[in-house]
């Protein structure tokens, strides 16, 4: 929902600005439409749909994954493609990946998205509606925490119109979700937070009242090249139910945004830097960014995060056989980073297909490539992980859904 949009129509019409909260209350917290919206005035509600569409984006597109992850292509009002993905796990959580561009004007050669052709900076509402579109396809589970008086919408009818699922009816242990299934792996996870395999299905713990717990800015683009509208949606999600702990923006080491984002951004929002390659001529060649904005630059105003916030940055390393998964590349990746201020996500490729500017596309590592890596971190006391796969049958990783249009 265009929220400025909405903003001046209510003024246009003399209303007081608690509207404004109330009508975005409701569509924070998942209503279908206007129509749901029962303390809102009728005939002002059909001044708002004539004026104001419920969602910025229009859905072109709904794949979901035998692992539950679902994922969608939007198109803008003015026909750029966008697409966000939705993963549950069997604890509970419901982690969302945005999008924060449509396309992305870096060119890393791994990377479906950097192979498609940049659009734009997605406004704040754009990346919001990816986000309220989830929270309606997720139906409201009432089995957690109680919803408080102000919380107005019924069960039966927060759901939305969406064909995956059945509105208003909340999950039931059947609808089981198998991280552990579906192999490979997603840039699409919360890094750091992967699901254990054995965790059972408790669908009311976890979400609290909302469905939605988890964001990753992991989707299209480069969040820090559209700060201001990145993290004036970061700031609207907990009404949508995500808090900043649990918001994460994952940035190639784009200065400019990585330092406004230490310096302006008080919230206690979660960074995560991709890094793919320690030497400077591998990197560059996965991501030609580094030539412009060198990794040792970036490393030191991670550090920084680290020393005002008091957290860790968790760094993606994005798995590619025969090319930065040998113990040798394991090795320079420790000797840069140190045990109090990183922790490292080794992430399985999921492959594109994409050609890589006539070279072979690039491939996946194996299983014992990535233990083998990773062992080597271990002995370093470099605290890693393997994130888990989700949704690699529907090709939910950055840009491949858009690519394939
Ligand atoms: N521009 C930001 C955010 C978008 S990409 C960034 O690069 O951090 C989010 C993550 O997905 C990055 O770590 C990226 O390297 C990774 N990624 C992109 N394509 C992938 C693929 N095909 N398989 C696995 N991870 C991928």
């Amino acid at each position: 929902m265009d929220i400025e949009l909405l903003e001046s129509t209510m003024a246009g019409h003399g209303q007081p600005a608690y509207r404004t909260r109330q009508v975005w209350e409701w569509a924070a917290k998942g209503a279908a439409g206007y129509d749901a919206m029962t303390n809102v005035p009728a005939p002002l509600r059909q001044a708002l749909s004539d004026a104001v569409p419920f969602s910025t984006l229009t859905v072109t597109g709904e794949q979901q994954a035998k692992d539950g992850t679902v994922k969608t292509l939007f198109l803008t009002h003015d026909g750029h493609p966008v697409e966000a993905v939705l993963m549950r796990y069997r604890d509970g959580r419901r982690s969302i990946c945005v999008s924060s561009q449509s396309g992305c004007p870096l060119t890393c050669t791994f990377c479906a998205t950097g192979a498609m052709q940049f659009g734009r900076n997605l406004t704040t509402s754009e990346i919001l509606d990816q986000a309220l579109h989830f929270r309606r396809l997720e139906p409201i589970d009432n089995r957690g925490e109680a919803p408080k008086p102000r919380d107005t919408i019924h069960p039966s009818r927060g759901g939305g119109a969406s064909p995956l699922t059945n509105p208003g009816e909340a999950p039931k242990p059947r609808d089981t979700i198998h991280p552990s299934r579906g192999g490979g792996a997603s840039p699409l996870t919360n890094p750091g937070e992967a699901p254990k395999p054995r965790d059972t299905i408790h669908p009311s713990r976890g979400g609290g009242a909302s469905p939605l717990t988890n964001c990753v800015f992991m989707g299209m683009g480069e969040p820090f090249i559209n700060f201001d509208n990145v993290i004036a949606a970061a700031r609207r999600l907990p009404d949508v139910g995500i808090t900043p702990r649990r918001t994460t923006i994952s940035t190639v080491g784009w200065l400019p945004g990585l330092t406004r984002f230490i310096d302006e951004v008080d919230e206690p929002i979660r960074l995560a830097l991709s890094l793919h390659a320690a030497s400077p001529g591998l990197r560059s060649q996965l991501m030609p960014v580094n030539d412009r904005y060198p990794l040792p630059d970036v490393l030191a105003e991670c550090r920084r995060y680290v020393e005002l916030r008091g957290r860790k940055v968790y760094v993606e390393y994005v798995m590619l056989e025969g090319v930065n998964d040998t113990p040798r590349h394991a090795a320079e990746l420790a000797a840069i980073l140190d045990p109090k201020s990183f922790k490292v996500n080794l992430i399985p490729y999921n492959p594109t297909g994409i050609d890589n500017k006539g070279a072979p596309a690039y491939g996946g590592s194996s299983r014992d490539a990535i233990a083998a890596f990773k062992h080597v971190l271990d002995r370093a006391r470099i605290p890693a992980t393997v994130r888990l796969t989700r949704g690699r049958d529907i090709a939910a990783a950055c840009g491949q859904l858009a690519a394939t249009r």
